[in-house]
């Protein structure tokens, strides 16, 4: 039997008795980070990093949650786990497991680069290792992040000299925190939609932020005009988003690689910004892991697969409920 099985509930490790980033309710799930699809509500106990017990409350409520560091080993019925920075957001983790010298390790989400608030990916050497490849195709090649954060704040700046608000939109936990991290306060002030404050007070616990001012209902536009708006993307096109005035759009994804997707948001400006590993990213981490089986999970897993196997790696696709970055944000 496999150290870790494909089950209808999430990755099983029937040893221990406990899943790894579970889709339905169990007694015992290990979590690699808060985002929706990875951390879902409904298990008896959740053990996870250290820094998502805030993170998994805030989303989930009340419940069971046990932090650990990164690094640091623990057992369960004589199998052996660990949390590995996965560099995706804050307090994401890969999940090493070891069993009588077999070593398989689940990477959840991540990236390569460096986002500045975001413990960085750390290899972490095994005989299998399950990838997401959210961004699996020779396509996707991540630009150097201080040259988008640049070229935001120009953005900003320039709109900013035509009385203009800029709206900035990326999913909740991790890319608005990164973006805010990047802007420059000195161009204005920096406003917030409800859902992103609250989770960027989450993170401000642990992640040094310039300041932020939510919109309220007394919130004028007079007010806002100018400066930079941080919001989720589920927002174009509401009232809430009326409500701000004369306005210029931003968005920043890995998907903003693809003029169809960009097309799709129907946006001013496309910033080409993912915490997930870009094509070469994926295949360095997947190298340096010295690994000789890969299983993919989610994104292009059967073409990425493919192209494993053809460079001589034992690879298989699984099918799992993990969304990765998608154009709609679903997964945040
Ligand atoms: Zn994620």
């Amino acid at each position: 039997m496999p150290l870790l099985e494909f089950t209808s509930k999430g990755i099983y490790c029937a040893q221990a008795k406990v899943y790894l980033d579970p889709w339905r309710g169990v007694n015992k799930a290990l979590i690699t980070h808060g985002h929706s699809d990875h951390a879902r509500w409904g298990s008896q106990h959740y053990m996870t990093h250290e820094l998502n017990v805030p993170i998994l409350k805030h989303r989930l409520g009340p419940l069971s949650v046990t932090g650990k560091r990164y690094g640091d080993p623990f057992k369960i019925n004589g199998v052996q786990f660990s949390f590995h920075p996965s560099g995706h957001v804050p307090g994401a983790a890969q999940i090493r497991v070891e069993y009588k010298g077999e070593v398989w390790v689940f990477t959840g989400d991540y990236k390569v680069q460096s986002d500045g608030i975001s413990t960085p990916f750390e290899p972490v050497k095994c005989h299998t290792f399950i990838s997401e490849c959210t961004f699996g195709l020779p396509v996707f090649q991540w630009e150097e992040p201080p040259s988008i954060h640049e070229k935001i704040n120009l953005w900003w700046a320039e709109n900013r000299t035509q009385k203009t608000t800029s709206l900035l939109m990326g999913y909740s936990l991790g890319k608005i925190q990164r973006l805010l991290k990047h802007l420059d306060p000195s161009i204005g002030t920096i406003y917030t939609h409800g859902a992103t404050e609250e989770m960027t007070a989450v993170l401000r616990e642990f992640i040094d932020l310039p300041p932020t001012q939510r919109i309220t209902a007394d919130t004028s536009k007079k007010e806002i005009e100018g400066n930079l708006v941080l919001a989720p993307p589920a927002v174009l096109g509401s009232a809430w988003v009326k409500k701000l005035g004369e306005l210029s759009t931003g968005y920043a994804s890995g998907w903003m690689a693809l003029r169809g997707a960009r097309r799709r948001r129907a946006v001013d400006r496309a910033f080409v910004l993912s915490d997930h590993a870009d094509w070469k990213g994926l295949l360095s981490s997947i190298k340096a892991t010295e690994c000789e089986n890969v299983i993919t999970t989610h994104g292009y897993t059967d073409l990425f697969a493919q192209y494993l196997r053809d460079q001589g790696w034992n690879a298989k696709t699984e099918k799992t409920q993990y969304e990765g970055e998608t154009l709609e944000n679903t997964a945040e």
